[in-house]
């Protein structure tokens, strides 16, 4: 029996007096857009008993009071563009949307500090800060969608994070309503802080089963005035992969280093009814570098072109930006345009260690008879690879999908890897998570949520199990 209450008339009479009636929804089909994120598949679906809309923070600590006074989930949820299944309401109660806090409230140019409600779309950050001549480097594939509050929850890391970092590092502080439903400031507009435990930290990736997420503090960086995108085609997965430590150690600093293996780059250009180059036999290395100087770029590209052309590339040239990147994004929609049903791991290994993966997939792939294919964050050591339901049968999916992943997970563990180096674990991967992580992180992490979630009503069954 579940050790929570249900969402009776009271409770949502309760949460009009917070919020106004009409943000309260309970009509099961209104509600249906908040049933699921992006993984697929129907038992990753489940309609809410109730969704709330809060406008502020003070409303929100009055709902979580509630919710924990009554017993009863609360599920923090920005865009629901999540890869984990983390904003899903698996255990009932209310999904709290951040829909209504969509404000950018102080650009700083004093301390490059913007402040924002977690409900800013990310490219409406990363806009914000570019009319300002600044950079928000924040910069998943999902930026049309995803919310800044939702960034932070998952730890984002996106396209320019060997040269920026994860949100991590581009979040000074964050302004949370905590699971007893209290409000705190932590981290600020500082750029150093040395005054104890380091709960901002905490708090970024914790996919909101440590509180709610109300105002953050990002970082902004000066704009770098040029910015020029590569393409390398290699004949080989091989080729491809080992030319990204070399790129690396040239000295030159990209913003990023992507991979596209021949199969996801075939899968893009159906998706996107678009020639892509090589498509045929090719596999992608996209270089971004960018800098103030235009020559000193060229000179750079010159560097990247000669690196990549010694090591075996069919060509090497400078990429349409709107094309190279449209195709790079679209990989999560090609993936579901061929398969409705698919999974989406996000696997994390040493750069060093990558080729190895990717090779490892193939050959599963093979083995399994079963259609994968593979994008990397390459020179972050991230390999997303998608691996595709189509025409099986559901209950031998069911059956082969785990299979694969033990298989895929036992392998990554080996080389010093993880189960996710940006989607987060949410529920999705629960099980992988009690089965792969050290049994110490693991109590340490149930400490944490313990002590601040003591009745656990914050995002319950989520990243670790909790008794
Ligand atoms: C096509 C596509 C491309 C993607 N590319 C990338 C990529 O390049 N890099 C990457 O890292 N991810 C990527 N993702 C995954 C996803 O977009 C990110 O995880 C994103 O950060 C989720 O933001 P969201 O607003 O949609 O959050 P949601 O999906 O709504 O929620 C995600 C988690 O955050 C929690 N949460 C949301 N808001 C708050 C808040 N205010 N306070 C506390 N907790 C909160 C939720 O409870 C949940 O646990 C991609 C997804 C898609 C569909």
């Amino acid at each position: 029996m579940s050790q929570y209450h249900s969402v009776t008339v009271e409770i949502v009479a309760a949460l009009k007096d917070i919020v106004g009636d009409k943000h309260v929804w309970t009509d099961p089909e209104r509600m249906e857009p908040y049933s699921h994120d992006e993984v697929t598949g129907e038992k990753y679906i489940k309609i809410p008993e109730v969704v709330v809309f809060p406008k502020t923070a003070e409303e929100i600590a009055a709902i979580v009071r509630l919710a924990n006074r009554e017993l009863i989930p609360v599920v923090p949820r920005g865009a629901g563009t999540g890869y984990a299944c983390s904003a899903v309401a698996f255990q009932g109660g209310i999904v709290l949307t951040t829909e209504r806090m969509d404000q950018i409230l102080e650009i700083d140019e004093q301390n490059l500090i913007m402040v924002a409600e977690p409900g800013v779309r990310t490219s409406e950050v990363q806009k914000a800060a570019g009319a300002k001549d600044y950079l928000y480097p924040g910069d998943p594939s999902s930026g049309d969608s995803s919310f800044i509050g939702g960034n932070v929850a998952t730890n984002a890391g996106g396209n320019k994070a060997i040269k920026y970092g994860t949100t991590r590092q581009q979040v000074a502080g964050v302004e949370i309503v905590t699971p007893e439903g209290e409000i705190v400031t932590l981290g600020g507009k500082l750029k150093k802080d040395s005054t104890g435990y380091c709960l901002t930290q905490l708090i970024i990736g914790s996919e909101g089963t440590l509180g709610i997420v109300t105002k953050v503090y990002l970082r902004l960086v000066p704009r770098p005035k040029h910015v020029m995108d590569l393409l390398a085609i290699f004949p080989s997965m091989d080729s491809a992969i080992r030319i990204v430590p070399k790129i690396i150690k040239s000295g030159i600093n990209p913003v990023c280093v992507e991979f596209m293996d021949n199969r996801s780059i075939r899968s893009c250009e159906a998706f996107l009814n678009e020639k892509l180059p090589h498509s045929d036999k090719g596999h992608y290395i996209i270089v971004s570098i960018e800098g103030n100087e235009e020559t000193a770029l060229e000179e750079q590209c010159v560097l990247v072109d000669d690196i990549c052309s010694a090591d075996g590339a069919l060509e090497v040239v400078i990429a349409d930006p709107v094309k190279i990147w449209r195709a790079r994004k679209s990989f999560g929609e090609a993936s579901r345009a061929r398969s409705r049903i698919f999974s989406a791991e996000d696997i994390v290994v040493p750069m060093s260690e990558i080729g190895q993966v990717v090779d490892k997939v193939a050959e599963l792939s093979r083995k399994h008879d079963v259609f994968i294919h593979c994008v990397a964050h390459a020179a972050d050591g991230n390999v997303h690879a998608d691996i595709l339901k189509e025409d099986m049968d559901i209950g031998k999916w069911n059956e082969l999908l785990p299979r694969i992943q033990e298989e895929i997970y036992q392998f990554v563990y080996a080389l010093g890897g993880k189960l996710s180096g940006e989607h987060g674990i949410g529920y999705k991967r629960l099980q992988l998570m009690e089965k792969f992580a050290h049994p110490v992180e693991l109590k340490m992490m149930r400490a944490v949520k313990k002590a601040l979630d003591p009745n656990n009503i914050m995002n319950p069954g989520k990243v670790v199990k909790v008794d």
